[in-house]
């Protein structure tokens, strides 16, 4: 079989080695004699996982005491809910940054449980071009009882690099699809949240990082699942957890540390952005319409600008073994997501067989 790259947005590709020692210990973990999905998740065994994982992504991401980590259902979508029902307070009112499609959504969710504002803060210039215009938000922040925004939005590629100054205000993030693939000041954050399946492991599990003191507020008629105190008070165990999800996540978080930590990953990162970043700089094939300062690390949009084209360079890259390339419906063209999970080889072959696909077609 060819070796297959999979650049899917999300689901999205996991760690080989992940992958391999939970086939290894699938029928026996925990010398158990039965599977990690099998056993009660308020055991002995299942606990001390659920333990361990919260310790090894607190010390990988390096977040302040003061936070509390939760593993929940519902994905992100659940949050774009969950965070009015929790933090709309004596403000009642929240401020929404549209930067894309995924802000733009939770906006929208928003608007079903409290009054919000929603600013605009991308632009496409007369080339098509989109940039973020605007990071600072101190003059108005504080009217607010939150301000929401995605640091990278997954189906355009945009990706905010500087925190948004807010002032005082609590700052909320959807960080779906760039949690854990670089170094950030968690205590900038009031709340961050994102659904594990693009940088954190498979689908069926969101992580919730909360500062404590925003913990506590939720509105009465808030479901206890949706409820950040709730689910504190109880591991994250009101109901029964998405238990082999959390294993996989669990096994992600001790890979990143063996792999030398966020310093490591990040530095690999930065290098696959630039690897397929310059080559599109020096492309007169295909093009990338982000601006500079908010190309993604992690999902690389681009295209021909010919509609066939881009159905050919689909099709023909998945014959290789190059998996998923196609854009999101919204934006059209290709879009390459390379999480943390994906090889530096896999990069480079992508942009091997771009270089062959634009020689045979220009
Ligand atoms: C994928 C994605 C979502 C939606 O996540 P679900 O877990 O499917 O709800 C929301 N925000 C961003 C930035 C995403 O990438």
């Amino acid at each position: 079989m060819t070796q297959v790259y999979n650049f899917s947005a999300g689901p999205a590709m996991m760690p080989k080695a992940v992958l391999e020692q939970a086939q290894q210990e699938l029928l026996n973990w925990q010398n158990q004699g039965t599977s990690v999905m099998e056993v009660s998740h308020r055991g002995k065994f299942f606990m001390e996982l659920a333990t361990q994982s919260e310790q090894d992504f607190r010390e990988v991401y390096n977040i302040p005491q003061n936070y509390k980590i939760l593993f929940l259902q519902g994905g992100a979508r659940g949050q774009f809910a969950a965070v009015p029902m929790n933090l709309i307070g004596a403000k009642g009112k929240a401020l929404y940054l549209n930067s894309g499609h995924w802000s733009g959504m939770a906006a929208k969710e928003a608007r079903n449980f409290c009054e919000i504002d929603e600013i605009n803060i991308f632009e496409k210039d007369q080339n098509g071009v989109i940039a973020v215009t605007r990071t600072d938000f101190s003059d108005i922040a504080e009217q607010y009882d939150y301000v929401h925004y995605c640091t990278n939005e997954t189906i355009t590629g945009v990706q905010i690099k500087q925190i948004p100054n807010v002032g005082n205000a609590v700052l909320v993030a959807d960080m779906s699809s760039d949690i854990l693939s670089t170094q950030i000041d968690i205590s900038k954050f009031g709340l961050i949240y994102a659904g594990a399946q693009k940088n954190l492991g498979p689908a069926g599990i969101t992580i919730v990082i909360v500062r404590e003191d925003l913990i506590g507020k939720a509105r009465t008629a808030t479901p206890s699942i949706w409820n950040y105190e709730t689910q504190v008070n109880t591991d994250s165990m009101i109901n029964t957890p998405p238990t082999f999800a959390w294993y996989l996540c669990s096994l992600v978080f001790k890979h990143l540390i063996k792999e030398g930590g966020l310093g490591a990953v990040e530095k690999r990162n930065a290098v696959k952005a630039a690897l397929l970043y310059n080559y599109l700089n020096n492309s007169s094939f295909y093009r990338n319409y982000i601006a500079e300062a908010n190309r993604s690390v992690m999902n690389v949009t681009f295209s021909t600008d010919n509609d066939e084209l881009n159905a050919k360079f689909v099709a023909e890259a998945t014959a290789c073994g190059l998996h998923t390339l196609k854009g999101h419906k919204v934006l059209g063209g290709m879009r390459a997501s390379i999480y943390n999970a994906m090889p530096i080889e896999g990069v480079e072959a992508l942009i091997q067989f771009m270089d062959k696909f634009a020689k045979e077609n220009a």
